[in-house]
């Protein structure tokens, strides 16, 4: 009986080593966020479209070539990624769809092989609330056709699914999450249909909240009341699980098109106000998830301060901080929900 004996053992054998390969896969997959546990997670996201007003006020023509993004756009995002990882960060960037028709994309191949996630921010750039194709995006106000027919819901959902599929044809990168384009003051609260939506599509987090917090008047040095506004809306800006089951992670105020498209501020205060509500949420450890976009910030804040002091100050708080992805928050969200 040797043989049977021998074959029991190897047997014996090959579960335990399965038993003990699945140990360390689980084992891994629970201490990926080990180093994480206790600290504020910070996140830099970039959404990588153009922007209505920049280069110069009174260019409209972005607004239906969102994904069409020029050279010194992708020069900034590219910097900006180096600029991150030189201080130990990283920047999670979120791609329309479009900017992958244009002939090099060498540039956003490099930034995922560096190690930044990329997330799908949709192919047009389309308010997934609109309820007719002309509200989804100024380009089906210009060229109806484009929808061939769909219904709102339907083109949507497209727009979505093709730049998925964009992502990974054209640049071999998997979409890390989901960004509306704009944010919704309540996120998708009161949209389970859009949360069974995202998550159909293979979501399982997705970034749609912008808290509402004071502005301030146009070109005016904000009043410490608009930066206490700034700093108590991060508290709205929390990660958090939808009764469907799908995560929201927050955009935390203040975003560079509030400050400098809609109210003219100066990068000073920009920074104050970025750093005041980084500061709370490093304290609380909370959550912060900087929002900006490439071609905005190359027009206001040409030498990467705002990255630079995100880096900085998360740096100089030690062990009560880390930057991450907006993944290692969506986890913590779904963690903290299991009682
Ligand atoms: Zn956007």
């Amino acid at each position: 009986m040797p043989d049977k004996a021998s074959g029991l053992s190897r047997r014996g054998f090959l579960a335990g080593s399965v038993a003990a390969a699945m140990g360390a896969v689980t084992g891994l997959a629970r201490n990926r966020d080990d180093d994480l546990e206790g600290k504020a997670l910070v996140a830099i996201s970039l959404d990588l479209e153009m922007s209505r007003h920049y280069p110069k006020r009174g260019m409209m023509e972005w607004d239906f070539q969102k994904g069409n993004l020029d050279d010194d756009t992708k020069k900034y995002a590219v910097e900006a990624g180096r600029v991150a990882r030189e201080r130990g960060g990283k920047i999670h960037y979120f791609c329309v769809g479009r900017a992958l028709e244009q002939p090099d994309i060498g540039w956003l191949k490099g930034l995922a092989a560096a190690g930044h996630p990329v997330g799908n921010h949709t192919y047009d750039h389309v308010n997934v609330t609109a309820a007719t194709v002309e509200q989804a995006q100024f380009r089906f106000q210009r060229a109806p056709w484009l929808a061939r027919g769909m219904s709102a819901r339907e083109l949507i959902e497209d727009n979505v699914r093709i730049t998925t599929d964009a992502m990974q044809r054209r640049a071999g990168i998997a979409p890390n999450g989901f960004r509306t384009p704009g944010g919704f003051n309540r996120g998708l609260d009161e949209r389970p249909d859009l949360q069974k939506k995202f998550l159909h599509l293979g979501f399982d987090w997705i970034s749609s909240r912008y808290p509402a917090h004071l502005y301030g008047k146009e070109k005016e040095e904000p009043t410490s009341d608009i930066y206490a506004s700034i700093v108590a809306a991060q508290k709205d800006a929390q990660p958090y699980v939808y009764p469907s089951g799908l995560v929201e992670v927050p955009m935390s105020p203040i975003s560079d098109v509030g400050a400098f498209r809609s109210t003219f501020w100066k990068l000073e205060w920009f920074l104050k106000a970025n750093r005041l509500a980084l500061e709370w949420a490093i304290e609380s450890r909370a959550c912060y998830d900087f929002l900006a976009h490439p071609s905005c910030l190359v027009v206001e804040d040409p030498n990467f301060e705002t990255i630079k002091m995100i880096c900085d100050v998360v740096k100089k708080a030690g062990d009560k901080a880390a930057i991450v992805g907006l993944d290692a928050m969506a986890r913590r969200a779904k963690l903290r929900r299991i009682p």
